[in-house]
């Protein structure tokens, strides 16, 4: 595994692989990886010849100044990590390769990304896109993998690829979990344990809700996931909402969609979580 750090080193890297004819997969990361990280890992392993890791905390998609620096950075870690997985080649880049001048790109996908984390999150898009296209431009990859735990950024950036990179086949893994339920994140490292006992309110919540979901109304579903969290005085409700997973529009009953999903975010002290869960997919 070779760890590259600008784009011209990783642009002559796989120059050479693409003239042999490999396949080349991308996993874009903010680092300090974890198993969920991993399941993206694995899957373009085993289907590309060539896999590309890009860990780069990219200051752009954070409107939040304390976010940005707080968010936890353990590279070595990580590289050992991505070595024991078969990743062929670790781009991290500084923020001056990335951006060497400042990004004026506007990219707009309304009205995906103007609501759930876009009304709450100003910018937040923008700046993934920003990063997201680089990584596309600069690897040229076949395939990029992206989590359903980040829900709505699949979605938009499903859309700009098939506006932008025609080419490119966009990949959702699942949602990884810690057995007790809990969705695995990077931020999660940054609970205290007693934090961490809290949190599992959200994605028990989220689960007891599929169940209540099967013999009561949206509008009961939603009022029982807000008030399972209102019930732990610990957690900080920014927003739940039910929308159909491709448009991300709400919808008043079951039948009106084939693709229902719950999306949240809950503030557990000053860590932001973010959970989603299915309903129904047919
Ligand atoms: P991040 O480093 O948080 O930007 O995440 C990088 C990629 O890993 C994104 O596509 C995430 O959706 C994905 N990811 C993060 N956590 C999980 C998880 N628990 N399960 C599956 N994918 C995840």
């Amino acid at each position: 595994m070779k760890v590259i750090h600008t784009v011209k080193d990783l642009q002559a890297e796989l120059q050479a692989c693409k003239d042999k004819k490999m396949t080349i997969g991308l996993v874009p990361t903010m680092g300090a990886l974890h198993a969920g990280h991993i399941s993206l890992v694995n899957r373009s392993v085993a289907e590309n010849m060539v896999t590309v890791v890009s860990v780069f905390v990219n200051p752009t998609q954070f409107n939040d100044k304390n976010d940005l620096l707080t968010y936890p950075r353990t590279l070595k870690e990580d590289c050992k990590l991505l070595e024991d997985n078969g990743v062929s080649y670790v781009f991290s880049p500084s923020e001056k390769e990335m951006y060497p001048e400042p990004d004026t790109r506007v990219f707009t996908y309304a009205p995906l990304d103007t609501v759930m984390e876009g009304k709450f999150r100003p910018g937040h898009f923008n700046g993934v896109c920003q990063i997201v296209s680089k990584l596309f431009s600069f690897v040229s990859p076949d395939k990029a993998y992206f989590g359903e735990k980040d829900f709505q950024q699949l979605a938009i950036v499903r859309k700009m690829a098939s506006e932008l990179f025609p080419n490119l086949t966009i990949v959702g893994c699942p949602i990884m979990r810690e057995k007790d339920g809990m969705a695995l994140s990077s931020r999660n490292a940054r609970l205290t344990p007693q934090q961490r006992t809290e949190a599992l309110t959200i994605s028990k919540t989220l689960f007891a809700s599929v169940e209540y979901s099967r013999s009561h109304s949206v509008s009961e579903t939603y009022q029982f996931v807000v008030d399972g969290i209102a019930a732990n005085s610990a957690l900080k409700l920014e927003y739940f909402e039910l929308v159909d997973g491709n448009t991300l529009q709400g919808f008043t009953n079951w039948e009106d969609t084939n693709y229902a999903v719950g999306c949240i975010t809950v503030f557990v002290g000053e860590v932001r979580l973010i959970d989603n869960i299915t309903y129904k997919k047919n």
